[in-house]
């Protein structure tokens, strides 16, 4: 059976280019970067070339890259580097929607005495700047604001939180991972302080992400060791993962084009089909404001989990939430808190997709999807109920 992949926010495959790149640096150039003999030493250059690559992605200086293992890692190191830097000020600004990279790190702190000010966003996922604007206390150490959403692809509008916050001395932090190859990114032109994004949403091995360090911003190391990293990140360099993350990002630039064109106009013509043939959905998230790739489309009355399952006996790949939320049976945190109703909320199927999907792949969706809602809304007591008006459709208690 064939995979038809609309999962890429979850993870994406990696590139025959990337793998290509890296398999050198697993088989025969296995020295240690830090080395002093021209073995260990041709292998540093390849690094400082993958530095070079990120970097340009990004309109960063390539000493602004710091190599860590993962997007969690990025994050967690922002927002703990920014506390240390600043023990006089004991408050972290975030979002009500964001990943747990965040999230959970933030309930955390919370625990330890440090005051978490998650900000509101509206039902279309747009984040309540008002609200924001009047958290900008003196003693706030950090903004952490994701660029944009992993579950609606909605985009914040973070290079003003960045202006306003720097206008107030607040170091700002965004969690890029799901931004960065899929819209244009220059930190030249905003005053963003730190960035995280990570390789394996972008067509590179998972196990590899990156801290973007404006230059100047104060910097309180995560993992203490060695000197790698230039003393911001102890470890021995992951040389094949780095390696490939720079062709990733090397062929994520070229890409950029086709993401907002072609991907975009798949993307477009997968959810207005849906929703033009499934009555009773809808899609959540502000549609114009929204990264090419993502929709999250909810299917009222019926399970997520449910429509997971079916589709996948044709081998279709979505996620109903985040791939990291799933294994819980209460509706995505994104989704309640842009109050959609719990009997949407529950519905609800993010389908991402790259640069390798066909639009015989859309078309093979948007013929097998439909008759699988029917199915499952034949054996839905809420769906029978719903039709004849029983079902309350507005958030309830259990939806938060
Ligand atoms: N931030 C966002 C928005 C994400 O979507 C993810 C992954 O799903 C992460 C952070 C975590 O990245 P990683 O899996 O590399 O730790």
């Amino acid at each position: 059976m064939k995979t038809v992949y609309l999962d890429n926010n979850a993870t994406t495959r990696v590139a025959p280019e990337v793998v290509e790149a890296t398999l050198p640096y697993l088989q025969e150039f296995y020295g240690n970067p830090s080395s002093m003999h021209t073995f260990g030493g041709q292998v540093g250059a390849k690094i400082r070339e993958a530095r070079q690559q990120v970097a340009s992605l990004l309109g960063a200086d390539p000493e602004e890259i710091i190599f860590t293992s993962c997007g969690t890692e990025s994050d967690n190191t922002a927002i703990l580097s920014a506390l240390r830097t600043q023990p006089g000020k004991k408050r972290v600004i975030t979002s009500r929607v964001e990943h747990p990279a965040v999230k959970a790190l933030c309930e955390r702190l919370g625990k330890e005495g440090i005051s978490v000010i998650e900000i509101s966003v509206d039902k279309e996922g747009n984040l309540d700047l008002d609200e924001y604007r009047k958290n900008l206390t003196p003693d706030t150490a950090i903004v952490s604001l994701m660029w944009a959403n992993n579950e609606t692809g909605v985009i914040f509008p973070i290079e003003e939180a960045a202006s306003l916050a720097k206008e107030r001395g607040i170091y700002v932090h965004t969690d890029a991972v799901q931004a960065v190859g899929k819209i244009p990114i220059n930190m030249k032109e905003n005053a963003i302080d730190m960035l995280s994004l990570s390789g394996h949403k972008l067509h590179a091995p998972k196990g590899i992400g990156v801290l973007y360090v404006r230059k100047g911003t104060p910097f309180s190391p995560f993992l203490i060791g060695g000197h790698q990293e230039k003393g911001r990140r102890g470890g021995t360099e992951n040389t094949p993962y780095i390696v490939a993350l720079g062709k990733a990002t090397e062929l994520a630039a070229s890409n950029l084009q086709t993401e907002n064109t072609r991907v975009r106009n798949l993307r477009d013509k997968l959810e207005n089909a849906l929703i033009q043939s499934v009555p009773n959905s809808r899609i959540n998230g502000n549609r114009t404001n929204r990264l090419p790739n993502t929709t999250n489309i909810s299917f009222e009355f019926i399970e997520g989990e449910g429509i997971l399952l079916l589709m996948d006996e044709f081998g279709i790949c979505a996620s109903s939430g985040s791939a990291c939320t799933s294994g819980s049976l209460q509706p995505s945190h994104v989704l309640r808190a842009m109050g959609v109703p719990f009997t949407m909320a529950h519905g609800s199927v993010r389908f991402s997709l790259s640069v390798y999907n066909t639009e015989e792949e859309i078309d093979f969706v948007i013929e097998k999807l439909p008759p699988i809602i029917a199915r499952l809304r034949e054996l839905s007591p809420y769906w029978k109920e719903g039709q004849a008006g029983g079902v309350c459709t507005t958030a309830s208690g259990n939806a938060g």
